[in-house]
């Protein structure tokens, strides 16, 4: 097992004054985040929603069902509802009951339920059975908050949104661009950061980064490509070959290179 190399320790933050002790203009942080932004694209090239869906019906009801639960377990579930429950219609008739037995697996089915029956009242009853683009109209639906209506305009509409789940607002905190937990007001706040085209992209980026590398209990910093520029970096393990254990996914050696560490770290 190798040391980290002079050049990756002379980008590394402990090796000039630490970020964290430094103010920022808004300017100085615009520009950071918009590094940040580049750097997570060449480390998460594939960032997607991980949301199986085949059309704007399917997200919605996927983005309901994936909280507090994982996409792979919601992944899992929906075959089975979508081939059953095709449209608004058929959501708006469907005895709940038997929705409950398929979704039981995502977890709080019983609010779920009520959620998916009731949008699908609401879009037959409002919207002519089809869901809407608007921020405005998607948020009065019924299991649709700005989080998830973000989620839908993103990925089926193609409409920019920053997307604030509990990654985005970790990692926008640890990154020092952002401060608080208000996920309306760090919405706000992350678009005035990053340009309006990149929005829905920065959002997935963001999620890969807090799956695989800047995860909640223990972020791999000594493994992150965008630690430079994280006033954070320290809050998980710094050695290079303690974090690689800690990072996730299938593309652990571009990670491992975009961070300057593959040398570090045992093959
Ligand atoms: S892994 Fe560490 S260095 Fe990277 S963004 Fe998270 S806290 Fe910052």
């Amino acid at each position: 097992m190798g040391g980290v190399t002079a050049d990756a320790r002379s980008s590394r933050p402990e090796a000039r004054k630490p970020l964290r002790e430094r103010t920022e203009s808004e300017l100085a942080r615009k520009r950071r985040a918009r590094k940040i932004d580049r750097l997570l694209a060449e480390a998460h090239p594939d960032a997607h929603c991980e949301l199986d869906y085949a059309n704007p019906l399917e997200l919605a009801v996927a983005t309901i069902l994936s909280a507090q639960c994982t996409d792979v377990r919601v992944n899992l579930t929906t075959p089975a509802l979508f081939a059953r429950y095709r449209s608004a219609a058929d959501y708006a008739e469907a005895n709940p009951e038997d929705v409950e037995a398929i979704i039981r697996p995502t977890g709080f089915y019983r609010n779920k339920t009520r959620s998916i029956i009731g949008l699908g009242k609401a879009l037959v009853e409002h919207h002519g059975g089809e869901l809407p683009r608007g921020m405005d109209e998607l948020v009065k639906l019924p299991g649709i908050g700005r989080k998830t209506a973000n989620v839908i305009r993103g990925n089926a509409f193609g409409v920019p949104g920053i997307t604030v789940d509990t990654h985005m607002i970790r990692i926008t905190n640890r990154l020092g661009l952002v401060s608080g937990k208000d996920p309306v007001k760090l919405e706000f706040a992350i678009q005035k950061l990053i340009e309006p085209r990149e929005w829905t992209m920065f959002s997935h980026r963001i999620i890969f980064h807090g799956r695989r590398v800047c995860i909640a209990r223990k972020p791999a910093c000594g493994a992150c490509s965008i630690a430079a520029l994280c006033p954070s970096f320290g809050e998980g393990p710094t050695d290079p070959a303690e974090a690689a254990k800690l990072l996730r996914g299938d593309n652990i050696p571009d990670l491992l290179r975009l961070a300057g560490v593959e040398d570090a770290v045992d093959a």
